[in-house]
């Protein structure tokens, strides 16, 4: 694929870059997309049945073993050339920020900075009690305690159901509400609030671009939409913008 020529023009032109992406950045690395089939032990299981708090307070024990199969799974992973190029893009445009759905932490392991995490981290972990992120639990357990109040500790990501956090909200908003280029990159545009940002970013005036290996329901929206993997794609973007 060819990257549009209008496209670069946008790029060079632009001031402040934002950047959302989803889970689809990380699945060349190897993390699944939820709506890809979970393999081995974790074939029987629908992760939307496993990802709620209720999951959690009906079988915590099976919630903590299946987020110990993801941390497992994606500490065996690499960044690919997906998050490799976004870490370069941010050097060739005056601000660039990245929101990201993902929670496998892979865009700071290849370098970019001040991610916002929309849906939290994989690796992080807090009190279900209250909220708070505890740094030093006791992993070994089978659900591990906090260290404060003693209640079960879960994983620092944001569930089916619940509310994305005040911060990454707050942040998201302030970044899309000036910028004049958005991406949507590797994301299905259909899990919510995460999806309205492109249209939050339409409606004061920038220009979108999908990257998506299919058709989402942005598409039919976008000033530019490349179909494709962004693994591939955005290292071309990166090697056409370097060509003057
Ligand atoms: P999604 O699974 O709903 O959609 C993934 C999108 O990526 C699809 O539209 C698919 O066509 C596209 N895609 C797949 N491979 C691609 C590639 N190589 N290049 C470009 N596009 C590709 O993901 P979502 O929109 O991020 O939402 C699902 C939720 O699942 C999010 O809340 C996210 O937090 C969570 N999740 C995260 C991870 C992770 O951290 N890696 C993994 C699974 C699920």
């Amino acid at each position: 694929m060819t990257i549009p020529k209008g496209l670069l023009d946008a790029l060079r032109a632009s001031q402040r870059v934002c950047v959302l992406t989803g889970s689809g950045v990380s699945a060349e690395s190897g993390v699944p997309a939820f709506r890809e089939a979970q393999t081995g032990l974790w074939e029987q299981y629908d992760p939307h049945e496993l990802a709620t708090p209720e999951a959690f307070q009906r079988d915590p024990q099976l919630v903590w073993r299946w987020y110990r199969w993801r941390r497992e799974l994606v500490d065996g992973v690499e960044p690919n050339p997906g998050h490799h190029a976004l870490v370069t893009l941010a050097g060739l445009v005056p601000e660039l920020t990245l929101i990201t759905q993902n929670v496998d932490g892979l865009h700071q392991r290849a370098g970019s900075d001040d991610v916002i995490e929309f849906h939290g981290n994989l690796f992080q972990n807090r009190c279900f009690v209250e909220g708070c992120v505890v740094d030093d639990a006791d992993l070994s357990l089978e659900v591990p305690v906090c260290s404060g109040c003693g209640g079960m500790l879960r994983p620092g990501v944001v569930w089916f159901g619940e509310s994305i956090p005040e911060s990454a909200m707050n942040d998201a908003a302030a970044a899309v509400s000036g910028c004049d280029l958005f991406f949507s990159i590797g994301t299905s545009a259909l899990v919510w609030p995460a999806a309205g940002l492109a249209d939050a970013a339409r409606q004061q005036g920038a220009s979108i671009v999908e990257i998506n290996l299919d058709v989402t329901p942005l598409s039919s929206e976008t000033n530019f939409c490349l179909q494709g993997k962004s693994g591939t794609l955005l290292p071309e973007l990166i090697d056409c913008l370097a060509v003057q």
